[in-house]
């Protein structure tokens, strides 16, 4: 067995744990990442990367079918899905290799294998070669999750997939059933809509993106369902019959059984904690009910000198949550006080039109106690949103009533997640409505919509009649 020392181990390479490492580093600690599979973590490998990535294919690619409405003739065009993978993974190796770039610069050692703690001063490690026992001061835990399966429905790679498997398939499913429609199982519903396959959603609850505002959401529900997607709300899988070309499936909806065959059936009914080598009970690390770990706002578990950052401490599955809370246990462990202090953490999800959301809704704010004062402006009502032919969505601007102060913005649309920042800097300064108003937004652009919501909310709207 090799030794090694360390001042902090970091188990896991995710945004969470790379983050944490690099910035540990920054921070002279002599740091180690054990990674049991691919520096990157789920996000960089097998979630936010890849499906942003083949995502903007499948808009390429109807958009391109629209083509002649623009003034372009295009021959016949066709999807070549194995190029559309080689084309992901050379996104993502390209990415995972400016991280490894990034750690040995800084100095942080990467030991490939599956790191479980011994006890709260030794990490052990098992991997290809030999095992390896680090001796260290701080442990960062960022192991993120893994994706949960029903009984009746157990994911084998081939009929019933994971996000993982519907990354990379090799061919175009004619049609797809996603069971779950939340975040993961609506992006990936509209993206194979885009690329042309037929596509079903089943969800146990009565609203797509549970969650979510319901305003929002019925902007992406009605341009699936537009464009012949079918969606079973409040409705469950009874059966399932896996035959040689796909699926059978019984679901039980409320207006009785329905049967449906597919070529694939997406599994995405969420995440659960991934704790393979970390026995929480036996080490004393508090969990909640659903084994997600639970820190102060420093990021330390119950136990002194052990850490839990990102995914594993739970919902909200973010990459960017995962980052800043590395940083936070990073500056921690090197002797600098740090905190989880940010107002928000803006949410961004990759449908078909966007929605991404900072802040307080307008219900979320009223059952707070706030006097709400809120305004709409639609895309439709916007030049550049008219010039890019994506007109379906809003802005919505949810306001303290008494000081203006803004509280949540709520967007769907085109560029939603790109929009979403301007307003998640304007509630972590705590702005008012006329910040957002009075400032000069290039024209004409798409952030153009978050002035003209605030304008609207000031009482002044230019470019929408006054109701
Ligand atoms: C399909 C999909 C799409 C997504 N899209 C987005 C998006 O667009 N935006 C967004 O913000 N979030 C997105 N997410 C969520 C995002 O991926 C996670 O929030 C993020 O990856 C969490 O980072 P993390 O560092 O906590 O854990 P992870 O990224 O899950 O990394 C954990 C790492 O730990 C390693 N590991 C686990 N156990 C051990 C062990 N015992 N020893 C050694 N290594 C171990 C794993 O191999 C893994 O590499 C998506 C997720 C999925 C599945």
């Amino acid at each position: 067995m090799k030794e090694l020392n360390a001042d902090v181990v970091v188990i896991g390479s995710g945004p969470g744990g790379y983050v944490a490492a690099i910035r540990a580093a920054q921070l002279k600690k002599n740091v180690v990442v054990v990674e049991r599979d691919r520096l990157g973590g789920e996000c960089l490998n097998y979630g936010c990367i890849p499906t942003k990535t083949m995502i903007n294919t499948s808009k390429l690619y109807s958009k391109l079918g629209l083509s002649s409405k623009y003034g372009i003739k295009v021959g016949t065009f066709s999807l070549d899905m194995q190029r559309l993978r080689e084309w992901k993974n050379e996104v993502v190796l390209r990415l995972v290799k400016g991280i490894e770039m990034l750690l040995t610069g800084y100095g942080a050692k990467i030991v490939y294998g599956t790191a479980s703690i011994k006890d709260r001063k030794t990490v052990s490690v098992k991997g290809a070669g030999e095992d390896i026992e680090i001796n260290t001061s701080s442990i960062i835990i960022a192991t993120g999750t893994k994706p949960a399966a029903l009984p009746n429905l157990q994911p084998d790679g081939r009929v019933v997939i994971t996000s993982r498997d519907a990354m990379d398939l090799d061919r175009l499913p004619e049609s797809m059933l996603v069971v779950g429609g939340g975040v993961i199982g609506l992006e990936l519903a509209c993206m194979y809509q885009n690329l042309g396959s037929k596509v079903c959603v089943v969800e146990i609850m009565d609203q797509l993106l549970p969650g979510n505002d319901p305003e929002l959401v019925r902007v992406v529900q009605r341009k699936l369902e537009s464009r012949g997607a079918e969606i079973f709300l409040s409705s469950s899988i009874s059966s399932v019959n896996k035959g040689e070309k796909g699926a059978t499936l019984s679901i039980k909806t409320p207006d009785g059984e329905k049967e449906r065959s597919v070529e694939k059936v997406l599994l995405s009914i969420g995440r659960v904690p991934s704790l393979d080598g970390i026995d929480t009970a036996s080490l004393g690390i508090k969990t909640d009910k659903k084994g997600f770990i639970l820190t102060d706002d420093r990021m330390m578990t119950s136990v002194e000198g052990i850490y839990a950052i990102g995914d594993i401490r739970g919902p909200p599955l973010l990459a960017h949550k995962a980052s800043k809370e590395g940083i936070v246990a990073a500056e921690n462990v090197s002797g600098i006080e740090s905190h989880a202090d940010w107002k928000v953490i803006p949410d961004a999800v990759f449908t078909d039109p966007e929605i991404a959301t900072a802040g307080l809704t307008e219900k979320k704010a009223t059952e707070l106690g706030y006097e709400v004062k809120k305004a709409r402006f639609s895309f439709a009502a916007l030049g550049r949103a008219l010039a890019s032919d994506e007109v379906d969505g809003f802005v919505k601007i949810v306001a303290d009533a008494k000081s203006d102060t803004v509280l949540g913005v709520q967007i769907v649309g085109p560029e939603a997640s790109n929009l979403i920042g301007e307003a998640a800097l304007a509630i972590e300064m705590g702005a008012r409505i006329d910040d957002i108003a009075l400032t000069i937004h290039p024209h004409p652009t798409l952030p153009e919509a978050l002035m003209e919501a605030a304008e609207l909310a000031a009482g002044r709207p230019i470019h929408q009649l006054r109701l």
